[in-house]
């Protein structure tokens, strides 16, 4: 047995969470603002949630999926993404019922598992921020949900993003281009890899989605899915980038992308950006009118999109994006001595319990080693304790940055710690 982490996964370590708090946290902060809640569903499913609804012939269903047999002999998968388990969730707890307010707006973020080659940005345990609403059928919810994510990027401070669009139009439409692709390919069938030769009869779809580069050439004339969007799926993705527009939302349409799930229908949607000259999809999600009725419930839109933690944090790293992250302590107390170990200990606790972060030593080093603690940790003040601070009650407070001192009494400190800060000389 191996004492390692299995292939794929990652020890996030404190330089890490960090920044994953920060991520995380400025998500909620936007969710809020849009009016979303979070939901929480469980890591593991009953295989058929994720099989029958991300589609059978998927790379997700057919080679990715962490399923095994439980105890009880029943068939479960670690989830590989988060809709299929929301939109389970929304069903089985009735979440449609009209007591609801519509929209339902949920997020969620957190692990996703999918047994694939491990490389830069593609882990076998990932994580997702993702969103789903449900109950509007408005090309207005589409663009909020493009504007939520194209303001978060925003906000974050990341470059270079762009919004890829596309239409699948609804089912007819989707289905006469499904025709159309398949005698466009046919033709082509042996100039296709072995996995689109599949593809082509299985879900033709797909092939255009490929990543192999002599179905990239192959697909190169295909036609355009937007010259077989009936009626109403034109007018539909006619309002969506008209709305796009009029927020000044810049996007390209990109009629290959068709995304890997099967569940999807008008309006389909990437953020992509570039990482060492290659593209990387960060955030991708689309709207799936059926996928509720597949479910057992009653016919409800919804759309959703879900983003790659590892690749946001990927991008903000190549790109040098400083988050603002506060990593200093308030207070840090240098103890002098074996006698002052006791009064120490009161001292930190006292001030933690007035709201301040404090770290005292422990190890009885020497105050050089200490105060350069106090540097690491990024101690805004410094005190002192010793034997006769502590038999004289009296004490001084230095601010770490500026020098400036106070001198004052440990009950002070003790009770009171804000009222020493103008004279620290504190912002
Ligand atoms: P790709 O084409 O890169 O395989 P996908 O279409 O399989 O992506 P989705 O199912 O749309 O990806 O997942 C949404 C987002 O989740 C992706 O845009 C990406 O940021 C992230 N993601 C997907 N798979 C992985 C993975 N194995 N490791 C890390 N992030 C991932
Ligand atoms: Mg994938």
């Amino acid at each position: 047995m191996k004492l390692q982490k299995p292939k794929g996964t990652q020890d996030l370590l404190p330089q890490d969470t960090v920044k994953w708090q920060y991520v995380e946290g400025f998500a909620r902060s936007i969710f809020k603002r849009y009016n979303y809640a979070e939901i929480r569903t469980p890591i593991f499913e009953h295989y058929e949630v994720i099989s029958r609804s991300v589609g059978d012939t998927t790379d997700i269903v057919t080679k990715e999926m962490y399923d095994f047999y439980d105890k009880g002999d029943r068939h479960i998968t670690l989830r590989p993404e988060g809709t299929a388990p929301v939109v389970r969730s929304y069903v089985e707890n009735k979440l449609f019922a009209p007591e609801v307010q519509k929209p339902s707006k949920f997020y969620y973020m957190g692990p996703m598992f999918r047994y694939e080659r491990p490389q830069a940005g593609r882990l076998r345990q990932f994580h997702q921020i993702g969103v789903e609403c449900f109950g509007s059928n408005n090309p207005a919810t589409d663009v909020e949900i493009m504007a939520m994510a194209y303001h978060f990027f925003e906000e974050l401070g990341i470059q270079n993003i762009t919004l890829h669009l596309n239409s699948l139009g609804n089912p007819e439409s989707r289905a006469a281009y499904r025709q159309a692709l398949i005698d466009y390919l046919t033709p082509l069938k042996d100039q296709l890899s072995k996995d689109s030769q599949r593809r082509l009869e299985e879900n033709p779809l797909r092939v255009l989605d490929s990543k192999e580069k002599e179905d990239k050439a192959a697909v190169e004339n295909a036609p355009s899915i937007l010259d077989y969007l009936d009626k109403e799926s034109a007018a539909y993705f006619e309002g969506v980038q008209s709305m796009l527009d009029s927020l000044g939302i810049t996007y390209v349409i990109d009629t290959n992308m068709v995304r890997g799930l099967d569940y999807y229908n008008h309006t389909i949607f990437e953020f992509i950006t570039e990482v060492g000259g290659n593209d990387l999809t960060i955030c991708a999600g689309g709207r799936y009118d059926g996928l509720v009725s597949y479910f057992d419930g009653p016919e409800t839109p919804g759309i959703g999109f879900g983003m790659g933690i590892e690749r946001l944090i990927l991008v903000l790293d190549k790109q040098e994006i400083e988050l603002p992250i506060d990593q200093s302590l308030d207070v840090y107390i240098a103890v002098l001595g074996q006698e002052a170990n006791g009064g120490a200990l009161e001292l930190v606790q006292a001030l933690r319990k007035q709201g301040l972060s404090a770290e005292r030593d422990y190890l009885d080093r020497k105050l050089k080693a200490q105060f350069k603690s106090a540097d690491v940790f990024g101690a805004k003040y410094i005190i002192t304790l010793g034997g006769s601070e502590l038999e004289s009650g009296q004490i001084t407070v230095k601010n770490n940055q500026t020098r400036q001192e106070v001198k004052t009494s440990l009950d002070t400190i003790k009770n009171d710690f804000a009222s020493l800060l103008p004279e620290l000389g504190a912002e």
